[in-house]
């Protein structure tokens, strides 16, 4: 049986003469521009880049793909207590970047460095635990999600598209410029 690694080209330290060569091929005009996002948790940076979504719970856009239906964004929560409760219609990828929570449906607890991975379907409700003063969370949110009551009765929504609107809003508003928030767009 052959080495996997070789029947599908597992990348390897190259030293031959054409390692350093540039992709020589023109980029597709159809490839959108990368979007580079340096100083995640630069606290002495403007603040006004974090969009209030009300008091102590605020968030910074990454990624807000009104193309492909999902976000990418920093949640900050600066005290202790719980989120709405919400129900996912996509999967959600989480990286735990400052600080500690859990949800009340779950056992597990995200701590920072701790990765979650959550199901589309999934419901759940936040809690920031009283002795955590600020928890920073990267979340990678696809489709949308859709606040429910404790007997899944909708009362609310959240996607890109209104993730985009409140950015573009609170940028306005802060002096930074409504298209301050288009360098998150793709
Ligand atoms: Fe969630």
């Amino acid at each position: 049986m052959s080495d996997v690694r070789q029947r599908v080209g597992a990348p390897a330290i190259q030293d031959d003469a054409t390692a350093r060569l540039p992709y020589q091929l023109p980029a597709s005009p159809d490839v959108s521009s990368d979007v580079i996002v340096p100083d995640l948790l630069d606290d002495d940076g403007d603040d006004r880049i974090w969009v209030p979504q009300s008091e102590h719970v605020s968030f910074r856009p990454l990624l807000l793909s009104t193309s492909n239906g999902y976000y990418v964004n920093l949640l900050r929560v600066r005290r202790s207590g719980v989120l709405s409760r919400h129900r996912h219609a996509g999967p959600v990828h989480a990286h735990v970047l400052r600080g500690r929570w859990h949800y009340l449906e779950h056992d597990w607890v995200a701590e920072t460095g701790t990765y979650a991975y959550e199901s589309p379907g999934e419901v759940h409700t936040l809690i920031v635990p009283d002795d955590v003063t600020e928890m920073i969370t990267l979340f990678h949110v696809t489709g949308g999600l859709v606040y429910v009551d404790p007997y899944g009765a909708p009362i609310g929504y959240e996607d890109a598209h209104t993730k985009l609107a409140s950015a573009r809003q609170h940028y306005a508003d802060c002096g930074l410029g409504a298209d301050y928030v288009d360098r998150f767009v793709r």
